[in-house]
Parts: C-alpha cells; sequence; structure tokens
C-alpha cells in the first residue's frame, strides 16, 4: 500500500466510499419505496372496497321484476341489487362479494381462499397463493338483511414490484453512470492538481544533484496550495543558490589569498638553495617566508573563525553581563596596544546590562577599532561610545579618517571586499574580512548594522542590540 502513488490511493478511497454509498443509498431508497408503495397499494385496496361496500343493496324481487338493469343476485328468499359502480377490478384491485361460506356471488377474485376461518381481513394481511403474495381486505356489509356478506379485495404484491422494477432499472442505470462522472471527472482533477507536483519533484531532483541550481519550478500562474508550495521552493532554491555562490566565492577568494604567499614562499626558498651563498643571503630569503607565513597563519586563523562561527551559530550561548564594564576594560587593553599611536577615547553610560558572548564581542569590537586605526592617521582620534535607549543598546566606533565612497558602502560587508586593497598589505593580516566577521557576529547577537561615512572626514559604525 505504501508504494502506490498518493494519486492512486485517493481514487481507490473515492472508488471504495462511492461503492459503498452508491449500494448503502440504493438498499436504502429500496426499502423506503417498498414500503410507501405497500402502503399506498393498501389504501388503495381499502378505499376501493369500501367504496364497493356502498354498491349492494337487499331488495325485494318483484320491484325490479322483469328488468335486466340493475344487476340482481339470487340472495335466499330475495335478492341483491348490485350497482353498475361496482368495480370488479379497478387499478389492479379484484373485488368481489362472498357470503360466509366463501361462495363466490360476485366479482372476480384471483385467489381462492379455502379455508372460511380466514375471514378475518379486517385489516389489510397478506396471503400467499400459487407462490404469490396478494394482499387482502374484507369487510362485512351490514345493513337489512346483509349479514354474512362480504365484500372482498384482493390485490397482487407484485403491482409494488412492477413500481420497484421501474425504479431500480433506473437505479440500475443512472447511478452507475453519475459513479462513473464523479470518477473519471474525480480522476482528471486529481490528474491535473498532482502534474505541478511532478515539476516540483524533477526540479528538486536537478538541483539536489548539483546539475543545476539556476531550475526554478515553473508550473504556471495560479493560487492554490501548490502554487504557493512551489513560490515557497523557489524562493528556498533562491538562497541556496545565492548561498552557494557565496561559498563558491569564498573558496576561490581564499584559495586566491593563499596562492601568493605560497608562491612567494616558494621562490624565495627555491632562490635560496640553488643561488644564496651569503648569511646575509639566506637571511633575506628567511625573512620573505617569515612574513609570508605569519600572513597565511593569519589568513588561515581568519577562515578557521568563520568556519568555526558557520557551525556554532546556532548554539552560541549569550550570557547576561555588564557590557559597560566589558567594553571599558577591552578599550583600555587596545590603549595600551596603541600606544599613543591614536587617541582612543570612550564614552561609556555605566551599568548597561547585555546578552552577549564575551569571545565573539571582543573580536567584533576589535575588527571595528583595528579598522579605525588602520583607516585614520597618525594621532587622530577614535571614539568608542556605549549607550542604551528602552529598547537597544548603540555601540559605535568613529574615527576621523579616510571615510568609504558612497558608491562602495553596501559592498564593505562582503567577504574579502577591500575598497582598495593597495592600501593594505597582506602581511598585516588585512584580506577583507574583518566587517563580514562583524555582520555574522552582530547577527548571532541578533542585532543590526548601520554605517555613517564621508570621504575624507571619517567613518562611524553603529552596532545596535536588542535589550
Ligand atoms: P580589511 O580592513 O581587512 O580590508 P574589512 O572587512 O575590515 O577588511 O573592511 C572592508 C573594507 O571596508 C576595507 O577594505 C575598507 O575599504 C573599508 N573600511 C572598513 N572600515 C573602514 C573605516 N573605518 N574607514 C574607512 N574604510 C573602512
Amino acid at each position: 500500500m505504501r508504494k502506490l502513488s498518493i494519486k492512486f490511493k485517493i481514487m481507490l478511497w473515492f472508488s471504495v466510499a462511492l461503492l459503498i454509498l452508491v449500494v448503502a443509498e440504493s438498499a436504502i431508497n429500496l426499502l423506503v419505496s417498498r414500503h410507501v408503495l405497500d402502503q399506498s397499494l393498501m389504501e388503495r385496496l381499502v378505499t376501493i372496497v369500501n367504496t364497493n361496500c356502498d354498491d349492494i343493496e337487499y331488495f325485494n324481487s318483484d320491484l325490479y321484476a322483469g328488468s335486466s338493469n340493475p344487476l340482481t343476485i339470487k340472495y335466499g328468499e330475495a335478492e341483491l341489487k348490485i350497482d353498475d359502480d361496482f368495480c370488479q377490478y379497478y387499478e389492479g384491485v379484484c373485488t368481489a362479494l362472498v357470503d360466509s361460506n366463501n361462495n363466490l356471488l360476485y366479482g372476480e377474485s384471483p385467489i381462492a381462499i379455502e379455508d372460511s376461518s380466514q375471514f378475518t381481513f379486517t385489516s389489510v394481511g397478506p396471503v400467499k397463493y400459487h407462490g404469490e403474495t396478494y394482499f387482502v381486505y374484507e369487510r362485512p356489509l351490514s345493513g337489512d338483511m346483509l349479514d354474512g356478506l362480504w365484500i372482498r379485495g384482493v390485490i397482487p404484491e407484485k403491482e409494488t414490484t412492477y413500481l420497484l422494477d421501474d425504479i431500480v432499472s433506473l437505479e440500475v442505470w443512472l447511478i452507475p453512470f453519475f459513479a462513473i462522472l464523479v470518477l473519471v471527472g474525480g480522476y482528471l482533477i486529481t490528474l491535473r492538481s498532482f502534474s505541478p507536483i511532478k515539476a516540483i519533484s524533477d526540479a528538486a531532483d536537478q538541483i539536489a544533484s548539483g546539475k543545476d541550481l539556476t531550475k526554478r519550478i515553473d508550473i504556471g500562474d495560479g493560487k492554490d496550495e501548490l502554487h504557493k508550495l512551489a513560490a515557497t521552493f523557489n524562493g528556498m532554491f533562491d538562497r541556496l543558490e545565492k548561498s552557494f555562490n557565496m561559498q563558491k566565492q569564498f573558496v576561490s577568494d581564499a584559495s586566491h589569498e593563499l596562492r601568493t604567499p605560497i608562491a612567494v614562499i616558494k621562490a624565495h626558498s627555491e632562490y635560496a638553495l640553488e643561488f644564496a651563498s651569503t648569511e646575509e643571503e639566506y637571511k633575506d630569503a628567511l625573512n620573505v617566508i617569515n612574513r609570508q607565513s605569519n600572513s597565511m597563519s593569519s589568513l588561515l586563523s581568519q577562515l578557521l573563525f568563520f568556519a568555526t562561527l558557520e557551525q556554532t551559530a546556532s548554539t552560541v550561548e549569550l550570557k547576561h553581563g555588564d557590557l559597560s564594564d566589558f567594553v571599558q576594560s577591552l578599550c583600555y587593553d587596545r590603549k595600551l596596544l596603541l600606544d599613543g599611536s591614536r587617541n582612543l577615547k570612550t564614552t561609556i553610560e555605566k551599568g548597561i546590562d547585555a546578552l552577549y558572548d564575551e569571545s565573539l564581542m571582543s573580536r567584533l569590537i576589535g575588527n571595528l577599532i583595528d579598522n579605525a586605526v588602520k583607516y585614520s592617521s597618525h594621532g587622530s582620534d577614535i571614539e568608542v561610545s556605549l549607550t542604551q535607549t528602552a529598547e537597544t543598546i548603540i555601540l559605535s566606533v568613529t574615527d576621523k579618517g579616510i571615510g568609504i565612497s558612497p558608491e562602495n558602502i553596501e559592498k564593505i560587508w562582503q567577504r574579502f571586499y577591500q575598497e582598495d586593497p593597495s592600501r593594505n598589505d597582506s602581511e598585516s593580516g588585512s584580506f577583507g574580512l574583518g566587517l563580514s566577521m562583524v555582520k555574522e557576529i552582530t547577527l548571532i547577537h541578533n542585532g543590526n548594522l548601520e554605517v555613517e561615512s564621508s570621504l575624507g572626514e571619517g567613518s562611524c559604525f553603529k552596532v545596535i542590540l536588542p535589550k
């Protein structure tokens, strides 16, 4: 059952449900129809018998002597007058006049009731005769000299069956016809509704196998659930493609950055091995190799940081702490390192409690201060401030350095982006990764970043954290 397609399961379920419904409905229909028809048959029988009872009178034979009309029957000493309204056969009902010895005096009866003790059909009752069922109703005549006479009405049950046969034969044709119509309609709708799923799964297959990341699901316009699902998938594929391309770019940039120091190390070591003869020449080569390996080591540690950050981002445990004290002591240490080369000032509101990770926050502030130092001149001011509003905590690092051109300001957060690589030498550990690290760390802290900068005047980076 599990191997069956959803389409088939739906059709199977509908077919079985429809079949049960049709059979149950037909059975109920037949039962109700039979009951209603039997009732109307019996009512007809009673009405005709009662009407015929009024058409028989007892009278003295002299009155109508020599006359053939009205119809008369000899009964005892006198005669019975039977009106010409008396119906012997009407609407399937046979009516007869019988005496108490069960003798048929007048009229018709399709059955012979042999046992006279059966004169009990004062309410309608069934009688079996030659394998067929008949409804019988008898009413005694009352009036002058009419005692011992009965009017008996008989109607075969098959009168109902004729009608039921018509209903059944109508049902036999109509119900399967409508059932087939419903099934075919259901099948077509299911087929049409499920066809986009194939398109979705084909596209997902191609993307999953990495054959074509640009592929999107195209199932036309529509607003049903499947179109919404396709739109959600397409959105997810967009993000996957973007993130895949970013990863690709990252790997290619990283290998590009590593290629230069490796080439330099290779060239200098080969040169030293082949041509260096004095201690001086060996020292020169080793110095170059040392600088390049430092640069590589710095790049590798930054790449490692990114890799670790990506893996642990969702599990980083942010803890409450006094951010004011933390930023203050961090700036104090930095000031010592700067050794008067820049004028690092702090404006820190006391007692700001925040949810943060110490090591990530230290990396974030460190990167912003490093940049402020890197892109400003000797002796200029750098200001670190920490303030809070009712809902946010704002950490800002402002410098009076070279600033960023407005057309590039959006790009500074991209990995390996450097506005002007010639301004940095890779030996200083600048690879265009500092701000993208700041961005990742801010996201982990559920914060936002803002930057204001003007060329030649300086920049202000703001990290806005929720309280
Ligand atoms: P890196 O500083 O290693 O080049 P970053 O990711 O830290 O990489 O910065 C990306 C780019 O943004 C830098 O190359 C620089 O052009 C610009 N930038 C960052 N901070 C500043 C700043 N304080 N002043 C001017 N430009 C800056």
